[in-house]
C-alpha cells in the first residue's frame, strides 16, 4: 500500500482518504513557472459534466496565472451543458473548420490532458496529440490504469471526478482563496455528474469539504441540479419511456439488464448527443439487477456503456470483452459488429464472467 493514502476502516466501511504527493505539486509548481505560456486542455470523446466541468475550470487557474489556454475536445458536448460559463470557448476539433485546435496544439508548451487516461481516449484527435513533440503532458485524470505517455500524472482513480482532483490540486497549489464563483459552478458540475448526484463510490468527506467551500463561493446547488438534470427535449423524455418499455432485457434470472438503440429509432425521437445520458443506470434501480450495458449505434461502431452495483467490476467486463474501460462501477467500449451479433457477443460474454464467480 502506498504511504500516500491513509486508510481507516470505520464499524461499516472502508474509507480511503486521497492526498496528492507534495513532490507532484512541487513539479507542477516549477512547469508553471514560466509565465504566458501556450497552453492546452484536452478532453475526452463525448466530454460529459466532468470532462468540460474540469477543463474549464482547469482553465481559468492556469489564466489567472496569467498562461494563455485553449480547451479542446474530440466532439461535441451534450446541449445540457451548453449554460456552463465559458463553455463557448471549447474548441471542438470535429467541427473546427479554421484548425484552431491544431495551431494550439502544435504551439503549445504545455498540455493537460484531463479526465481520461490514455491518448487512444481522444479518438479522432489522438493522431494530432501524438504528434505534436515538443510540448509536456500533464495528465490529471481518475480512471484505472493510465498509460504512461505523460511527463507527469495526477493519476487517482479513488476520486470520486476529476473535477474533485482539479479542486484538491488548485487547494495544494495556491489555496481555495483561488476559486471563484464561476469555478465553483463549473466543478461542482463534475463532482455531481460523476457521483450520480452523490450517490455512487468515493465519497469521502473531503469531498463534502470541498463542497462545502464551493457553496462558501457562491455556489447555489439548485440552480446548477436544475440546468444538468432538468433540461432536457421533450424527444428524449419519449426516448426514454420508449427504450425502458420496449429495449430494456433481463438475462441471468433478472440480475443483468441490457438496452439497444439502433439510429432509426433515434431519429424517431430527434435523438441529440447526450439524450442517452443516464439510462443505462436506470436498470440498476431495479433491487436484483448487479449489470447493466447500453448499446448506443453510430455510423461506424456500436458504442458500449457498462454500469455495476458493488463488487461486480465492469472495468474488467469491458476490457475483456469489448477492448474498453473506465471504473469499476461504471466503464464503457465499442463493439465493431452489427447490434444482433454484438447483443449475441454480450450475452455469451455475460455467462463466462458469470461462471468464473465475477457475478457474485
Ligand atoms: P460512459 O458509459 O458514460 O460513456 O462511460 C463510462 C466510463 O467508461 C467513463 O469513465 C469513460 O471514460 C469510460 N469509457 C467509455 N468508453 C470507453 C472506451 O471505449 N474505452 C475506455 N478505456 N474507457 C471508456
Ligand atoms: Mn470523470
Amino acid at each position: 500500500m502506498s504511504p500516500f493514502f491513509t486508510i481507516f476502516a470505520t464499524q461499516h466501511q472502508a474509507k480511503i482518504r486521497m492526498k496528492i504527493q507534495q513532490e507532484k505539486i512541487d513539479r507542477l509548481r516549477e512547469l508553471l513557472a514560466r509565465p504566458e505560456q501556450r497552453i492546452v486542455i484536452v478532453s475526452h470523446t463525448n466530454p460529459d459534466g466532468d470532462a468540460i466541468g474540469s477543463s474549464l475550470a482547469w482553465a481559468e487557474v492556469l489564466r489567472t496565472m496569467g498562461h494563455r489556454v485553449t480547451s479542446i475536445v474530440p466532439n461535441r458536448y451534450p446541449y445540457f451543458l451548453d449554460w456552463m460559463p465559458g463553455i463557448g470557448e471549447v474548441v471542438v476539433f470535429k467541427t473546427d473548420v479554421e484548425g484552431q485546435a491544431t495551431q494550439a496544439i502544435a504551439g503549445a508548451d504545455l498540455i493537460f490532458c484531463l479526465d481520461f487516461n490514455a491518448i487512444s481516449r481522444l479518438e479522432i484527435l489522438s493522431d494530432t496529440l501524438a504528434a505534436n513533440t515538443s510540448a509536456r503532458r500533464v495528465l490529471i485524470d481518475h480512471h484505472l490504469s493510465p498509460d504512461g505517455q505523460f511527463d507527469l500524472s495526477f493519476s487517482y482513480p479513488e476520486s470520486s471526478s476529476t473535477c474533485f482532483l482539479v479542486y484538491c490540486i488548485v487547494e495544494a497549489l495556491c489555496g481555495t482563496d483561488a476559486i471563484t464563483r464561476r469555478m465553483a459552478e463549473l466543478l461542482y458540475v463534475g463532482m455531481m455528474t460523476d457521483t450520480g448526484n452523490f450517490a455512487f463510490s468515493f465519497l469521502t468527506p473531503e469531498l463534502f469539504r470541498a463542497v462545502a467551500v464551493l457553496v462558501e463561493k457562491g455556489l447555489h446547488i439548485p440552480e446548477i441540479h436544475n440546468s444538468v438534470y432538468n433540461a432536457y427535449t421533450e424527444g428524449r423524455a419519449r426516448l426514454f419511456g420508449y427504450a425502458i418499455n420496449r429495449k430494456m432485457e433481463l438475462i441471468e434470472e433478472g440480475t443483468v439488464a441490457y438496452m439497444s438503440l439502433l439510429e432509426s429509432e433515434m431519429r424517431k425521437f430527434q435523438f441529440q448527443q447526450g439524450d442517452s445520458e443516464g439510462f443505462v443506470n436506470y436498470a440498476l434501480t431495479i433491487k436484483k439487477v448487479k449489470m447493466s450495458a447500453m448499446f448506443l449505434a453510430h455510423r461506424k461502431f456500436i458504442r458500449v456503456s457498462l454500469r455495476s452495483r458493488g463488487d461486480v467490476d465492469v472495468n474488467l467486463f469491458a476490457r475483456t470483452y469489448f477492448n474498453g474501460g473506465g471504473h469499476k462501477n461504471a466503464a464503457g467500449g465499442k463493439s465493431f459488429v452489427s447490434m444482433r451479433e454484438t447483443i449475441e457477443h454480450y450475452i455469451r460474454s455475460v455467462r463466462e464472467f458469470a461462471e468464473q464467480g465475477h457475478l457474485g
